[in-house]
């Protein structure tokens, strides 16, 4: 069975962790070069991506993972994971970094702080429907070609993706993990076990 490894530097680490054991995946916390070289996929949660981003490139974490996202990876980012992963960040600090793993362009708190968390129901291709739950969550503004929308969202601003797949990176706005439903994480987890 795969090994599902959440990023356990910032953010909401326990709850991944109890998804994923939820839908019967294997799983271990990575802090480390060493744990990262035992997992077969990871999950990067939901937090603050300038907490994270500083506590990857301070762990050593940064290049090896970059290395591993080139070869394939597997890899789903909530929300913060999503702006690390993605290819631009709009409202960045200035000298925020991303992975480029996803190519899409987010906007850090998009949704706008008055209306910094809210729940909708999603409706996620291949799933059905998922509550979504947005705090102070990214905003997709544009995705590449090559990048497939499961759900989009119109919060009165225009319909905007709030998760994506490019290959094995896999992004969504809101947070899977924060709610009773363990869709999402079913999905991923069987998608690296077949
Ligand atoms: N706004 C946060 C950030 O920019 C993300 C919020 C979240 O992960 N809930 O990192």
């Amino acid at each position: 069975m795969p090994l599902v490894g959440v990023l356990a530097l910032q953010g909401d680490v326990r709850e991944h962790v109890r998804a994923l054991q939820r839908v019967d995946a294997q799983v271990a916390t990575v802090r480390t070069v060493e744990q990262l070289d035992e997992i077969d996929a990871l999950v990067i949660p939901g937090g603050e991506s300038t907490a994270i981003s500083h506590l990857l490139t301070t762990s050593g974490l940064r290049d090896v993972l970059a290395r591993k996202l080139d070869e394939h990876l597997p890899v789903f980012g909530t929300c913060a994971g999503l702006i690390l992963l993605s290819s631009h960040i709009a409202d960045g600090r200035s000298d925020q970094w991303s992975f480029g793993a996803l190519d899409v362009s987010v906007r850090r708190n998009g949704y706008g702080r008055q209306v910094a968390s809210f729940e909708v129901p999603l409706a996620v291709d291949g799933v059905g429907e998922v509550p979504g739950v947005f705090i102070r969550a990214p905003r997709i503004d544009a995705i590449g070609e090559d990048v497939e929308v499961l759900a989009s969202l119109d919060h009165g601003d225009g319909e905007h993706p709030v998760f994506v797949r490019q290959g094995s990176a896999w992004g969504c706005s809101f947070h899977p993990e924060l709610t009773s439903s363990d869709a999402i994480h079913d999905l991923f987890v069987r998608s690296i076990s077949t």
